[in-house]
């Protein structure tokens, strides 16, 4: 389990639309102000949905999913970095599929902007059914 540090991919910097989007854009602000109002402040509860298999994963999940994954760094990332981005199935095929937003087809129907004005795109959050489990 020496390399899980690496498996969590990171969002590029300042990539740029290139290809046709409909959907919702938010300013990063904006979005984390919205994730709070639904989900509280702690940032490993927030819920998203997987754009391709309709799985629901938060950081929370992904860890209870995965109880190997202890260090710090790769925890941070997962919810920092790889819950609104990739399905979970990338850590652990036993749940969800291998979706990651950082692939060629764009089906995903949400976008940050960032502060330098770059755009990326995210899952969305999950809205339904709050209660754990
Ligand atoms: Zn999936």
């Amino acid at each position: 389990m020496k390399e899980e540090k690496n498996v969590v991919r990171q969002i590029p910097e300042n990539k740029r639309h290139s290809y046709t989007f409909s959907g919702k854009v938010y300013p990063i602000k904006e979005w984390l102000e919205l994730g709070e109002k639904l989900f509280g402040e702690d940032r490993t509860k927030w819920r998203f949905i997987c754009p391709s298999c309709k799985n629901i994963q938060s950081a929370e999940t992904i860890h209870q999913h995965n109880p190997q994954i202890i260090d710090d760094d790769s925890l941070k990332r997962i919810h920092e970095q790889f819950v609104y981005f990739n399905c979970e199935g990338r850590l652990n095929d036993k749940y969800g599929c291998n979706w990651s937003l950082g692939g060629l087809f764009r089906i995903h129907k949400t976008e940050i902007i960032l502060d330098d004005g770059s755009y990326h795109p995210v899952f969305e959050f999950h809205t339904k059914s709050l209660e754990t489990k």
